[in-house]
């Protein structure tokens, strides 16, 4: 079941992990890019936070819908837009599914999310992004009902970044001294998909 209460409980994961890493995401920042991304992210969430605080919502739609609104208005760069434009068409595909969520609905949601994230950032998946994380992920989802196989695809795809050179984003400016280092917004991303194995578990 994935209702409204479990949207809820899902970023308020996400915002616990995003807040306890908030310097390491940074860091990783830091290495490639202008070094706000944690900065950037954990404002967002605690001020979602504060949103889940002040008002109920009926549906996990509602919910991903609060979530877009307030990642645009909050976090900023190029990662507040980003999470943003997924969160806003996840909402608009969550309406097509009811409470009892399978794994492949999961899988069409979550490819709303990179679809839109492709669009919005013109950019596709070995290019040193979220991306990297977002594309595995989805196509662990449709795979299989196992949400524990999801999670170590976006292990595997998160921890992969170090080897790929940067095309997109700030870090694409470095070249080749991109390589060796995690790429901020898959770091996050991952948190994300944590968050979610967590929730739906
Ligand atoms: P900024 O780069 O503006 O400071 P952030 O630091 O908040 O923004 O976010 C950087 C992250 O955003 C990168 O690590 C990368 O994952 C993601 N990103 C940046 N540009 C793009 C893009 N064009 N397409 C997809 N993801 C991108
Ligand atoms: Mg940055
Ligand atoms: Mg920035």
């Amino acid at each position: 079941k994935f209702g409204a209460d479990e949207a809820v409980a899902w970023l308020i994961a996400f915002q616990g992990k995003v807040s306890e890493n908030k310097t390491y995401l940074t860091e990783l920042d830091q290495a490639i890019g202008d070094g706000d991304h944690g900065i950037n992210l954990a404002r967002g969430v605690k001020e979602l936070a504060n949103v889940f605080e002040a008002s109920s919502f009926e549906s996990a739609s509602d919910v991903l819908k609060a979530a877009s609104m307030t990642f645009i208005s909050k976090v900023g760069g190029a990662s507040g837009p980003l999470y943003g434009s997924a969160f806003l068409k996840m909402s608009m595909k969550w309406k097509e599914v009811d409470k009892d969520i399978t794994m492949s609905e999961l899988a069409s949601i979550l490819q709303e999310g990179e679809e839109s994230i492709k669009a919005r950032g013109k950019a596709d998946v070995g290019e040193k992004t979220m991306l990297d994380v977002w594309h595995p992920v989805v196509q662990a989802c449709s795979e299989s009902d196992d949400a524990d196989h999801f999670l170590q695809v976006a292990k595997e795809a998160m921890e992969g970044t170090k080897e790929i050179r940067a095309t997109k984003g700030r870090a694409a400016y470095l070249g080749d001294r991109s390589i060796g280092h995690i790429d901020a917004g898959a770091m996050s991303s991952y948190y994300l998909f944590e968050a979610l194995n967590e929730t739906i578990k």
